[in-house]
């Protein structure tokens, strides 16, 4: 029997009979765009965390272009974000004309290094030829990011701050969820992210009325809000009077039929999550040379179970006889793909990142991994580094 680096199979299995009649029930109702499914799992999706808004969108990616545009970031502005982390984080920079600006991470958790946040923040703004306008922090491998002293950092320059939190998206610190921080949250129902659709899917939560408002209105063309109604008379349907250019990016109503019933799993699944993350911790503890490190108060989604070793290679090939899949996030940081290499680094480089790069290596994970499938893939890591 092989084993499956993410097992969406058998969360299918749980709920395929929810699933199956929620899609048909799209299909038949006809209301594909913006059906009352999309409404109900916002609502929901609300609940869950605590938002105020929540609203859905195309994608992980265009969750946080949104923001972005809502902020009017644009040419000559600075966005801090990590490096070591999926493209996506950084590449929304540019898209708006905007410049990253890349920061180090933690060495124990690999989220956001505050202090060098910090460094690089005034860096920028000694240096005069960017304003500083945005933080996007991310919760990288499932784990929250140091909210409390990013958000502390942010306002104290004045700067908006965004938690991509594709890969953390239910993870909490403190009891409490990064909207509680951050001035938006954004996530990616991309497949196998902890909480996943059947295509792409996307969303942002906030607690900003007027934030919310002009989401809503960017994703749909920047159609009217009720504000803009308010103050001028239009006697049509407000999506035909557009008040800003936005853009196409709205969550089907059958992957939101979809996500419904997913939602109503996930606090489950993150428990069974960190059963296994547990049980990889306690296998694999002074077998490695290190298992992964959760933030004080912090509760990870694991969207990866990541280790570090010596030998990164050796244990990938050996893993792979073994057919025990692996797999490296991420092989290169951001800033040293060619096409991200133009745009400044904090002071000092990145010399957390580009050690972590060479060492990281992601195991099988998912909720549904069987204690005795788990031995053996720890069985198989101990007996290498045995060697
Ligand atoms: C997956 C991911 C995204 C992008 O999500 P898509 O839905 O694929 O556009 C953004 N940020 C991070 C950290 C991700 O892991």
């Amino acid at each position: 029997m092989s084993i499956a680096f993410i097992d969406l199979q058998a969360q299918r299995h749980r709920i395929s009979d929810k699933i199956d009649t929620a899609v048909r029930s799209v299909i038949e109702s006809g209301a594909y765009i913006m059906g009352p499914q999309v409404r109900e799992f916002e609502t929901k999706l609300s609940e869950f965390s605590g938002a105020k808004h929540s609203l859905g969108c195309g994608n992980g990616t265009d969750a946080l272009v949104l923001p972005l545009m809502a902020w009017n970031v644009g040419p000559g502005d600075a966005v801090f974000c990590p490096s070591f982390t999926f493209a996506a984080t950084a590449e929304v920079v540019p898209i708006v004309g905007a410049s990253p600006v890349f920061v180090d991470v933690l060495p124990d958790t690999y989220n956001m290094d505050p202090d060098h946040l910090e460094k690089t923040i005034e860096a920028v703004k000694a240096e005069g030829k960017l304003t500083p306008k945005v933080v996007i922090a991310v919760d990288l491998f499932g784990q929250p990011a140091d909210y409390p002293r990013i958000a502390e950092i942010a306002k104290r320059h004045g700067l908006k701050l965004i938690a991509d939190s594709a890969q953390g998206f239910g993870c909490t610190l403190n009891g409490k969820h990064p909207v509680d921080w951050a001035d938006i949250v954004t996530t990616s129902f991309f497949p196998a992210k902890p909480l996943g659709c059947y295509g792409d899917g996307g969303a942002v939560q906030t607690n900003d009325d007027d934030l919310a408002e002009l989401l809503d209105s960017l994703r749909v063309h920047g159609k009217a809000t009720k504000s803009d109604i308010e103050s001028r008379k239009f006697e049509h349907d407000p999506k035909y009077l557009n008040m800003r250019v936005g853009v196409n990016s709205r969550l089907d109503t059958i992957q939101a039929a979809i996500l419904i019933e997913k939602l109503a799993i996930f606090a489950d699944e993150i428990e069974k999550r960190n059963e296994v993350a547990a049980r990889y911790n306690e296998g694999l503890k002074g077998y490695v040379a290190a298992t992964p490190f959760v933030i004080k108060g912090g509760v990870s989604t694991w969207a990866q179970y990541t280790i570090e070793v010596d030998d990164r290679a050796g244990l990938a090939a050996h893993l792979k006889r073994e057919n025990v899949p692996t797999a490296v996030y991420y092989p290169m940081p951001i800033h040293t793909q060619d096409v991200y290499s133009v745009y400044p680094l904090g002071p000092g480089g990145l010399p957390v990142t580009m050690e972590k790069a060479e060492r990281v290596i992601s195991l099988p994970m998912h909720p549904y991994l069987e204690p005795a499938v788990q031995d053996d893939i720890i069985a198989k890591i101990r007996a290498f580094n045995r060697g």
